[in-house]
């Protein structure tokens, strides 16, 4: 057994950042990952180009049963402390829609300038090493049994992320240990998904598949403004995922086809303007010509657009505006970006990330009841509170 202050497991964005903060403080430390390479789920974001964090963060882009629990750390280390990190290390990146920070090249860049923190914090990480056991001693230490060398620490960091993408090394071990250690759990459940659709809806939009609109979708007081895509196995697409961290199994959503304009006053004006018009094919000027048949086909409302009277009109555009689906269910883990739930914010300190019952043991990362929006906002949340727990580990 060798005798060091600070264990951390999982070698992915929350505990690498620990890692070089709890290094750089003369903390002797070892970052321990049962995967071969360290930091997978960043080299697969952002299409392999990592939205390592976004121009504006704040709670409300996060979910968590005690959103006030996210506040401290967001703002002890921000995004620009992170920009200002990636600029030092000289990785070139660029801005998107919605203030999201992208790499140039390639998100590799992102792992090598964690890994370069560690080596120069002298942080040692070891990949290729299962964890078999976590136990508190009476002295007050921990002893952590791996495949490879045993460790007796002051600090143990559960670092190991969340369930989704499990060939990228997401395990269930940082809920374990909360169990084990009689801490509370939020239940889970994939987010940042796209979500599947009940048999009759799958077949009705199936052929649809690759069709991407603008549209707005709304779920529990929450709404999202951006694209739709219809899949083969129902919708994807950035509004749909947002969407999802709010979404509860057997609720409905509601989808407004046209958020840019009141479809009820156009659709009235092309009334007068264009009887003789379909309606299909006016509508499948903004929604694509087989979105507009399909809808209005299963809509009965496919005819001429003068056939209407002014009423039945306003019924077709709350129809398009105010579509109520009910989705099947989600993709689930397989495709999720992340995993919503997990360790009880109220259960940790928000200064430190430290366990209260526990003195000793900290959560970092996805495996806490924080769950960000697309857009940058889970890395964020993966240095910030890292960057909070490795002043104190
Ligand atoms: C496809 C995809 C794309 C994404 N794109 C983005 C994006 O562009 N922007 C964004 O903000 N977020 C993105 N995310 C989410 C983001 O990757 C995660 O929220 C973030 O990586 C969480 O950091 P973490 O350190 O908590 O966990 P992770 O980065 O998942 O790291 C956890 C580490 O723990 C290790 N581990 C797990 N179990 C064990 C065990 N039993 N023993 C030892 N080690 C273990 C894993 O191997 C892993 O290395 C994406 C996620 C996915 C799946």
């Amino acid at each position: 057994m060798q005798e060091i202050d600070v264990v951390i497991v999982g070698a992915g964005a929350a505990g690498l950042m620990c890692a070089a903060q709890a290094g750089y403080r003369g903390r002797k430390v070892v970052v321990l990952d049962h995967a071969k390479k360290a930091g997978k789920k960043i080299l697969m974001s952002g299409g392999g180009r990592c939205n390592f964090t976004n121009r504006t963060v704040s709670k409300d882009h996060y979910v968590c049963s005690n959103p006030h629990f996210i506040i401290s750390a967001l703002k002890r280390f921000d995004q620009n402390d992170f920009i200002e990190q990636v600029e030092r290390h000289a990785i070139p990146f660029h801005e998107r829609e919605w203030g999201q920070l992208f790499c140039n090249d390639s998100s590799k860049a992102i792992v090598e300038m964690l890994l370069t923190e560690c080596e120069w914090a002298q942080a040692k990480v070891h990949t290729g090493t299962s964890i078999k056991s976590v136990k508190k001693l009476e002295d007050g230490r921990f002893q952590v049994v791996t495949s490879g060398d045993g460790y007796v620490c002051q600090s143990v960091v559960i670092a190991s992320g969340g369930l989704s993408f499990a060939n990228a090394g997401a395990t269930g071990f940082g809920y374990d240990i909360a169990r084990q250690f009689g801490l509370n759990l939020i239940a889970t459940d994939a987010a940042l998904v796209p979500f599947t659709l009940k048999p009759k809806d799958l077949e009705r939009f199936k052929p649809l598949s690759g069709i991407a609109i603008e549209a707005r979708i709304h779920c529990n007081g929450r709404a999202f403004r951006e694209n739709v895509l219809f899949t083969h196995r129902g919708f994807s697409g950035p509004a749909v995922l947002q969407v999802s961290n709010y979404w509860k199994p057997g609720q409905s959503i509601e989808i407004d086809l046209f958020p840019h304009i009141d479809l009820n006053e156009w659709l009235q004006e092309q009334r007068q303007n264009r009887p003789r018009a379909e309606l299909r094919n006016i509508l499948g000027e903004t929604l694509t010509k087989r979105l507009a048949q399909t809808l209005c086909q299963w809509w009965q409302c496919d005819q001429p657009i003068g056939q209407f009277s002014e009423s039945e009109l306003k019924a077709v555009a709350t129809k398009f505006q105010r579509w109520l689906l009910v989705p099947a269910g989600t993709e689930g883990y397989r495709t999720a970006e992340v995993t919503r739930g997990g360790v009880d914010t109220n259960e940790l300190s928000s200064k430190t990330m430290e366990s209260k019952k526990v003195p000793g043991l900290y959560f970092v990362g996805e495996v806490m009841d924080v769950t960000g929006w697309l857009g940058g906002y889970n890395f964020q949340w993966a240095w910030a509170s890292g960057f909070a727990a490795g002043q104190f580990v």
